[in-house]
C-alpha cells in the first residue's frame, strides 16, 4: 500500500535500486509485476509501468500460479480482458524469480513464433530485470532463438500445437497452454497435443498448467470442458444500490437501440440499474459456483473489462446480429466469452427453393461485382457465377455446366470462353468477372495449374480446398503459394471456415447484409438446391477430444463447394463493397470522355 503514496524521488531511487539489488524475498506474481514488469508499446496502448490495479481481476488469478496447493488453473475468458498478460507476467516472474523450465503453447507454430516476437520478446526488452537475465538473440551466445529462450536455471520454449516435433520428450515444470480451443485434436499421429504436453510434467512435484482461452462451440471446446470440472469462479461486483455482490452477465444489460448513450445494467436483487463506470467503481471479487471443483477455473467477460467500453459491446451485438449467426458466434465467444449454441445446422433445401426471384437483367442493380467459381470434375465443369453488393448481399447470377473429354483442349477453350463473357445490368452496362477460382483437386491438377498460370493477370486462380479432419482451425484463406514446375499460384482454402460461412449467410431469411438471392431458372433447380445444403456439421471424437466436422448427408455436393470457392474470391479480392463505385465512375466520365469509353465494373 506504501508503494502508492511514494513521492517521485523516492519512486527514482526504487526503480534505480531495483536493478541493482536483488529482488526481496516472497513476491507473489502480482507483486513481481508491479513491482518490475513493463508494458511495451507495440502492443500495449498503455506503455510503461504495469499495474494490477488497473484491472484489479487479474491480481488473484496470477497470484494463484504460486498457490503450492494448486496444479492447474484454468482461464475462460473474451478477448480484450489482458489474458495474455496473464501468460507474459507468469513467464517474466518464473525468469526472474523462480526459474524453471517452461512450455508455452499456441494453436499453431506460426502463432507461436508470432507471440515470441511480437509479445515475449518486447517484455524482455523493455523489463530490465529480464533484459539482464535473457541473453540477446541476435548474438546467439545462450542458445536462443525465436522458439528458446534460456536464461540463468531454465528456459521457456514456444511450441506449436500442430507441430508434434516440438513436443518432443523434455522436462517441463511450467506449462501455458494459449488458445486451447483452437488446438488440434491431434499433432499429427501421436494424439492430443495438449495431454502430450501435460505429460512433460510428470517429473515435478511443484507442476503447473495454466490453460487460458477464449472458448467456442458448445460441446466441442476444450477450455470450456475444463472449466466444468474448476472452481468456476466469476468476478462479482456489488450493486451500488444495494451492495449484493453478483457477476455482470449479458441479459441483465438494458439499452436502447436509438439511444446508445445510456448503456445501463440491472442489479438481479433490487432491480437498480446503474451505468459502467458506477458498477466498476465497486471492489470486486472472485466468488466460486462450484465447490467440488478440481482445481482452479475462471471465467471473465469484457463487461468488466476497463479496456471495452459497454457501448462498443452494444454496438458489436447490434451490427454481429444484422450479419447473421456466423458474425453473432464470434461476437458471443470474443465478447461475452462463452460458447455458441449452434442449432440445427441443416437448412432444408425446399425453403431455399422457394425463395428464388425474377431479375430484371443478367445482374440486378445492387450488385458491384461478380467473381466465379469452377469445380472440376472428369467429364464437365460445374461453374458458378455470383453477384456481390453492399454488406456482401449476394446474388446468384448463373449455375453453368459445360460437358466434354478434360483430356481435350475443346472444353478447356469453351471455359476459357465462359469466364472472358459478361454479363448485363437493365441500364446496358457489362460486367464481367473481378476474380475466378478453379478446384485443382481431383484428377486434372496439373491442366489447372496451366490454365491459370496464363490467366493470373485476370485473377483466375487454382485452389485447394483443406478441410480440417483433425479438428485444427483453418481459416477460409489459409496460405498462397507457388506450384513446381509451373509456378502457378495455388491458394489454399479453409472449407470448413467457408461453409460455417455459406450456412450462416443461407439462415438469413429477409434480404439485407449477407443474405443470399437465387434468380429463377439460370440452373437454379432443386437440384442445385439439394447440392447446396447437402452437408451437416457434426461433433465426433478423438481420444476424448471433441471436434465438428462437416459430414455429406447428401450426395452431391458441387453446389456447397463452389459457393465456398466464391465467397473465397470475394475475400482474396477484398473490396470495398460500401464504396460508391459508380459516383467514382462518373467522376471518371467527365474528366477522361475523349479518351475512352466508360466500362463498369471492376475489370
Ligand atoms: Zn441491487
Amino acid at each position: 500500500m506504501n508503494r502508492k503514496r511514494k513521492s517521485d524521488t523516492q519512486s527514482l531511487f526504487q526503480d534505480l535500486a531495483k536493478d541493482i539489488l536483488a529482488p526481496p524475498p516472497d513476491l507473489t506474481v502480482s507483486e513481481w509485476a508491479d513491482a518490475y514488469r513493463k508494458l511495451s508499446s507495440e502492443s500495449s496502448a498503455e506503455p510503461g509501468q504495469w499495474r494490477t490495479d488497473r484491472a484489479p481481476y487479474q491480481r488473484e488469478i496470477l497470484d494463484s500460479v504460486l498457490d503450492p496447493e494448486l496444479e492447474k488453473i484454468v482461464v475462460m475468458a473474451s478477448a480484450q480482458v489482458g489474458k495474455t498478460e496473464l501468460i507474459l507476467n507468469t513467464v517474466g516472474y518464473h525468469i526472474d524469480f523462480d526459474p524453471a523450465p517452461m512450455l508455452l503453447m499456441q494453436p499453431t507454430e506460426a502463432l507461436a513464433k508470432s507471440f515470441s516476437k511480437e509479445r515475449l520478446a518486447p517484455m524482455i526488452r523493455d523489463t530490465p530485470v529480464l533484459r539482464k537475465k535473457v541473453s540477446d538473440e541476435k548474438t546467439r551466445d545462450g542458445g536462443n532463438t525465436t522458439l528458446q529462450k534460456t536464461f540463468p536455471g531454465g528456459y521457456v520454449a514456444m511450441v506449436g500445437a500442430n507441430a508434434p516435433s516440438g513436443l518432443a520428450s523434455r522436462p517441463i515444470r511450467i506449462l501455458l497452454a494459449d488458445e486451447v480451443d483452437r488446438f488440434p485434436v491431434s499433432a499429427g499421429k501421436e494424439g492430443d497435443p495438449l495431454s502430450l504436453a501435460e505429460k512433460r510434467t510428470n517429473n515435478f512435484y511443484n507442476r503447473k498448467k495454466i490453460m487460458v482461452s477464449t472458448p467456442t462451440i458448445k460441446g466441442a471446446s476444450r477450455i470450456e470442458t475444463e472449466f466444468e470440472s474448476s472452481t468456476k469462479e466469476y468476478w462479482n461486483l456489488p450493486c451500488p444500490s444495494c451492495g449484493e455482490y453478483q457477476p455482470l452477465t449479458w441479459h441483465q444489460i438494458h439499452f436502447d437501440k436509438e439511444e446508445l448513450n445510456i448503456v445501463e445494467h440491472a442489479c438481479k436483487h433490487c432491480g437498480a440499474l446503474h451505468n459502467e463506470y458506477e458498477w466498476k467503481e465497486g471492489k470486486g471479487k472472485w466468488v466460486a459456483t462450484n465447490s467440488s471443483g478440481l482445481y482452479r477455473g475462471f471465467h471473465l467477460n469484457e463487461l468488466v473489462s476497463p479496456w471495452r467500453k459497454w457501448k462498443e459491446i452494444v454496438t458489436d451485438f447490434l451490427e454481429a446480429k444484422k450479419k447473421g449467426k456466423e458474425s453473432l458466434k464470434v461476437w458471443t465467444n470474443t465478447s461475452l466469452g462463452e460458447t455458441w449454441e449452434e442449432d440445427g445446422e441443416q437448412i432444408e433445401s425446399d425453403v431455399l427453393h422457394e425463395r428464388l426471384e425474377k431479375y430484371t437483367a443478367d445482374v440486378p442493380d445492387e450488385v458491384k461485382i461478380l467473381t466465379a467459381a469452377v469445380d472440376t470434375q472428369d467429364d464437365r465443369f460445374e461453374i458458378e457465377v455470383v453477384g456481390w453488393g453492399e454488406h456482401r448481399e449476394s446474388w446468384g447470377i448463373e449455375y453453368h455446366v459445360i460437358h466434354g473429354n478434360l483430356n481435350e483442349p475443346k472444353i478447356w477453350q469453351e471455359l476459357d470462353e465462359y469466364l472472358t463473357r459478361t454479363w448485363s445490368k437493365e441500364d446496358g452496362s457489362h460486367y464481367g468477372l473481378a476474380c475466378t477460382c478453379i478446384d485443382s483437386g481431383g484428377h486434372y491438377t496439373q491442366e489447372v495449374y496451366q490454365f491459370t498460370k496464363q490467366r493470373e493477370a485476370r485473377r483466375v486462380y487454382a485452389i485447394k480446398g483443406k478441410g480440417e479432419s483433425n479438428g485444427e482451425y483453418v481459416p477460409l484463406i489459409s496460405s498462397y503459394s507457388r506450384v513446381k514446375p509451373s509456378k502457378a499460384l495455388l491458394i489454399t482454402i479453409g472449407v470448413s471456415d467457408g461453409k460455417a460461412k455459406v450456412m450462416s449467410n443461407l439462415q438469413i431469411d429477409e434480404p439485407g447484409p449477407n443474405y443470399c438471392h437465387y434468380p429463377k431458372d439460370r440452373g437454379y433447380n432443386q437440384k442445385y438446391f439439394d447440392g447446396l445444403t447437402a452437408e451437416r456439421l457434426e461433433t465426433r471424437y478423438r481420444q476424448g477430444v471433441a471436434y465438428r466436422v462437416w459430414k455429406k448427408v447428401k450426395d452431391r455436393n458441387e453446389p456447397l463447394d463452389l459457393r465456398v470457392y466464391n465467397t473465397a474470391a470475394l475475400a482474396i479480392l477484398n473490396p470495398n463493397l460500401e464504396h460508391d463505385y459508380t459516383i467514382e465512375k462518373t467522376k471518371t466520365t467527365k474528366r477522361k470522355r475523349k479518351r475512352r469509353v466508360v466500362s463498369k465494373g471492376v475489370n
